[in-house]
């Protein structure tokens, strides 16, 4: 069964490109983003529109190999495919890109895409001692804001962002009350359906608008659990789903998942709640206190990325989950070094199994996915 306020979900990216061309229409400022690191409230404070750039489709990664080396991660070859081929229209409209250092295929396919578009690359530390991070990211935070400030011709003031960490926090919480239906069984909403609306908002502006459908979609989901319906059976083995980010486009692996009777839970990763679950200090200093949420991210760019374990130790006991998907892009070395670990960690202190499934954007491995996910979810 599926809500029917999913109708506007799916609708979010395409509309999201009518919006960023009716802003550029009226004036506005656009900055571009690819990464969860990426401080979106400083964008908003600078009166700028932030937008998610296109990153997770197979279609422009032939473009990018032809500048790009074929082993390089479908993510990134993707992200400049996108941007390179102007088939990314958020990035056509983007007046500056907001971009970071985090693993090595990233930074340095960003030295190239600085030739396209006006950029400024956070320097993210990797070091995920807090004490060191926190100094660090505050220069950052202060480093972005004399940017924008400069190239955008604003001014960033204190008593702004700390208006727009509030709305931020709000919409946060309220992304989370929607993600927290599902510790429910049968789970109210699929896995996929989740990735519409969570994916989907980095490519949406109108917040007032979004945040109105989330409280929709809530209030539609508990009417449905109330008369039994839900996404999945009670019966259904729940699965939590961690690793590099699945964005629409690439969610073959919880497509498989789904189809083979599995509940998909939540996603741990980028693309689900890893951004969400922290909020920003509304008590502090604002520029400190965005440095203080986003030094937090537990990326596995960072090390060691404690912090990654410790939540999803949280996550597979609030969530009551059976099993764990780790969806590893091919040659993302730190997720897939990191997999080992993590499932030792679950085996040893939750005694929950773990799959890993490398892959890329392609659809070529799709069987071969079907039999492993059908033998794991056979073995749960
Ligand atoms: S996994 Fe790390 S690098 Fe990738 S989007 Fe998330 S925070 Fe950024
Ligand atoms: S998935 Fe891994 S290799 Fe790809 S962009 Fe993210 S951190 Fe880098």
């Amino acid at each position: 069964m599926r809500a029917q306020t999913m109708a506007y979900f799916d609708q979010l990216i395409p509309s999201g490109m009518v919006m960023a061309k009716e802003a550029k229409e009226q004036g506005r400022n656009v900055v571009g983003y690819y990464c969860v690191f990426s401080p979106i409230e400083l964008i908003e404070a600078a009166g700028a529109v932030p937008v998610g750039l296109c990153a997770t489709k197979q279609e422009p990664i032939a473009e990018a190999e032809k500048v790009l080396p074929r082993n390089l991660c479908p993510l990134v070859k993707s992200s400049y495919g996108f941007a390179v081929s102007g088939k990314c229209p958020f990035f056509h409209f983007a007046d500056i890109v907001l971009a970071e250092t985090t693993c090595d295929g990233k930074k340095k396919m960003y030295e190239l895409l600085a030739e396209h578009k006006p950029m400024i690359v956070l320097d993210i530390p990797n070091s995920s001692n807090l004490e060191d991070r926190q100094g660090h990211w505050v220069k950052q935070i202060y480093r972005a804001k004399d940017y924008f400030e400069k190239n955008l011709d604003v001014k960033i003031s204190k008593e702004k962002l700390a208006e727009v960490i509030r709305t931020y926090n709000e919409e946060r919480k309220l992304l989370m009350e929607l993600v927290s239906l599902n510790k429910l069984h049968p789970t109210p909403i699929s896995g996929t359906d989740l990735l519409k609306v969570l994916w989907g908002r980095s490519f949406q502006f109108k917040r007032d608008e979004y945040t109105a459908k989330v409280k929709e979609l809530i209030a539609e989901l508990k009417e449905m659990t109330a008369k039994g319906e839900g996404a999945s059976q009670s019966s259904s083995k729940r699965i939590l789903i961690t690793g590099c980010p699945t964005g629409t486009g690439q969610e073959k692996v919880m497509q498989v998942i789904e189809e083979a009777g599995g509940a998909i839970v939540l996603q741990e990763s980028c693309s689900g709640i890893k951004g969400l679950v922290d909020l920003v200090s509304e008590e502090m200093d604002p520029f400190e206190a965005l440095a203080e949420k986003y030094s937090k991210i537990p990326c596995s760019c960072s090390s060691p990325n404690t912090g990654r374990f410790e939540l999803l130790s949280r996550l597979v006991e609030e969530y009551n989950v059976d099993g764990v998907v780790d969806i590893t892009l091919q040659a993302c070395h730190t997720y897939n070094i990191e997999s080992y670990s993590i499932k030792e960690h679950l085996k040893k202190n939750h005694n929950i199994p773990l799959l890993q499934i490398e892959t890329d954007y392609s659809d070529a491995d799709r069987q071969q996915i079907k039999l492993r996910v059908d033998a794991f979810l056979e073995m749960l």
